[in-house]
Order: structure tokens, then sequence, then C-alpha cells
């Protein structure tokens, strides 16, 4: 029989319970720091424990979830504390298509395969001597927005550069991506394709709340000049959203675009759940500045189902059962090489 593992953190919880509901094993690469907290849920049939993530990588590690015939779910929290080279040499089967994780932590590929996929991007801007807009300054690599900063212009980045390399939030030599600033309600779009039905489903929509950004607006504009520290984008949480309904053509439309392109780039595609990021302006003009090419931390606030899966299925389906059940169809039909990678 098939397991499930996952590193635990980001949506660990989620996508286990989804797993043990589906009746298949769930295993838990565990941080010893975090043992206390996941010894709490029931439903985390084995923890191994390591000191840090990266041991996932280690033979002794992959030797157990192997012989768990284990399957890695992949999420924010693998990419953002391993390389692509370090995710791609991990021997068990991860599910979904592990080489597309690399064009999500590397800005220049990710832009070119939002733009092959035909979704409307903001403009990246060369150098900050060419800022004639407001422009969001990004750090390679998922960051959570941390250490982003928005400038108005040559000086100003400069200015702001300078205040995060001596608080050592940024280093002097990273390399920093500037964008067009798209100004809008955020929303988070968060499908699931499934190589065996291949067929795309929408599951739902979230919001990030980002401190200090969110919270600016709230204090008066005089006051804002007065508090001089440098606002962040730093993630805080997630919530709900639900979008009018005359969008969700579009929507449709543009996760077949970003299925479709993703199988002309990365073979084998875009498998299993993934998310476009972006904001909806005043026309309800979308305009998407992200991917995540595996399941996000914003599926967390559906484990009970969401409005949208509630239409497609007639049970309670979270991400994290979602992905179980995909598995389980794929074992089911012998067809597991189809899921993983
Ligand atoms: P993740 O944790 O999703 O991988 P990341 O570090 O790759 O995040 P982005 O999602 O690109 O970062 O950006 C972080 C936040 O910055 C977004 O949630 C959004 O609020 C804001 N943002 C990014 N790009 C733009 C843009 N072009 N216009 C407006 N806001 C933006």
């Amino acid at each position: 029989m098939t397991a499930i593992a996952t590193l635990g953190s980001h949506c660990a919880l989620q996508v286990l319970k989804g797993a043990k509901d589906e009746g298949l094993k769930t295993m838990l690469v565990c941080e010893k720091k975090r043992e206390r907290l996941y010894r709490r849920f029931p439903f985390i049939d084995e923890l191994i424990l390591v000191d840090s993530f990266v041991e996932v990588l280690d033979q002794n590690c992959q030797n157990k979830l192997e012989q768990n015939n284990a399957i890695l779910i992949p999420h924010g929290t693998l990419i953002a504390q391993m390389s692509s080279e370090q995710i791609e040499s991990i021997k068990i089967p991860i599910f979904g298509n592990k080489w597309i994780l690399r064009w999500e932590s590397d800005r220049e590929m990710k832009e070119k395969l939002m733009r092959e996929a035909k979704l409307p991007v903001p403009n990246p801007v060369a150098s900050p001597s060419e800022i004639n807009k407001p422009v969001i300054v990004k750090r390679q690599g998922a960051a959570g927005g941390k250490g982003y900063f928005m400038a108005a212009s040559e000086e100003d980045f400069n200015k702001k550069r300078s205040e995060l390399i001596s608080d050592r939030i940024i280093s002097k030599d990273e390399t920093l991506y500037i964008q067009e600033y798209a100004a809008g309600v955020l929303a988070y779009l968060q499908f699931f394709y499934s190589p065996i039905k291949e067929e795309l489903e929408f599951f739902g929509v979230d919001q990030r709340h980002e401190s200090d950004i969110e919270g600016l607006a709230r204090i008066p504009s005089d006051l804002q000049l007065k508090n001089n520290k440098v606002p962040s984008f730093n993630v805080i949480g997630n919530s709900p959203l639900v979008l009018r309904e005359s969008l969700l053509d579009e929507v449709y439309t543009m996760g077949e675009n970003f299925v479709e392109a993703a199988k002309r780039m990365v073979s084998p595609g875009m498998n299993g759940p993934f998310c476009i990021e972006g904001v909806y302006d005043e026309n309800a003009k979308f305009t998407s500045f992200e991917f995540s090419a595996r399941i996000v931390a914003g599926t967390n606030i559906y484990m009970d189902g969401s409005p949208y899966y509630s239409l497609l299925f007639n049970e309670t389906m979270s991400m994290g059962k979602r992905i179980a059940r995909e598995v389980k169809e794929a074992e089911k039909t012998n067809q597991l090489e189809k899921v993983t990678t």
C-alpha cells in the first residue's frame, strides 16, 4: 500500500488528514522541536524525526520512506529550504512534477512560463534607473514577501535598499528583481489538474494578508511618513474569497492555458495542485505576478471543503484529500507514474 509523506510545516496537517481520510498511511518528516505539536494529531501514523528538513535527502530517511512506498507531497517549505538540485535529487516519488518546481524558484524561468501561458504579467523593470512609476522590488525564490518593498524612483530604490541592507534583511550582493506594481484586489486562484482524468478543477480563491503593507492602509498618510521603516510584504495568514460568478469562465481559461503551456515547456506538465496569484483591477482585469507549482498554504482555509469543490463533489473535499484521491485512483489503475515524478 502507498503512504503519503510530507514535511512538518506549511499545510502538512491538511495533507495528512486528507490522506488518512482516504485510508492511506501517513508519514511526517518532523523537526524535533515540533514533535510535541504534531503528536497531537492522531491521523499521523509515523513521525521521522530530524534536526533539520535537509535530512530528508539522507539515505536513512529516504530508505524509511521507500520501505513504506511513500509519495512525497511537496509544499512551500520544501521549496524555501532546499535548492532545485536538492529537490530533483530526491529518490522517492514526488507528487506532481518536481521539474516544474525549478521554474517556480527562478524569476526568469517563471516569467517565461507565465508568458507562454498568456497570463497578463506585470512588466519587469530592467534597472533602477528605469523606474518611472510605482514598482515592487523582490528577492529571488519564495521569500514569502519578506524584504520586498515598493519604490517610486531610482533614488527611492537606493535609499530603501540601503536601509534593508543595514538592517540585514537583504544582503549587499543580492540580485533584486524589479517589477511594475499592479494595484487591485488580491486573488490567489487555486487549481488541481488531474493527469488521470485529463481535467482541470478550480478549487478556490484566497487572499494573503501581509504585514506591514496592509496595516499601513489604516494609518493616516501624514503619520505614515513619520513611520520611517520600509514596509514589507511578509505573509501572516490567508482568508477566503469568492469571485463574481462572471469572472469564473476566465479563471478556468487561465488555468487551462497554464496547464497547456506547462505541458509544452516542462514535461510532464502541471500535474496536481497549483496556484495563479495576482490582482483584479477596477475593471476586473486580472494581472498575475506569480504562480506556485504545488499546493499553497492558502488551501488550508478550506480543510472542510471549498465553495467551488462543493459544486464538483458531493462530499467534503479538501485539497489534501483530493491529492490522496488521485494517488488512490492512480494506484488502482496502475498509473502511479502518471501522477508522480
Ligand atoms: P510566495 O511565498 O508566494 O512564493 P514570493 O516570495 O514569490 O511569494 P510574490 O508572491 O511574488 O512573492 O509577492 C509577494 C507579495 O507581494 C504578493 O502577495 C503581493 O502582495 C505583492 N506583489 C508581488 N508582485 C506584485 C505586483 N507586481 N504588484 C502588486 N503587488 C505585488
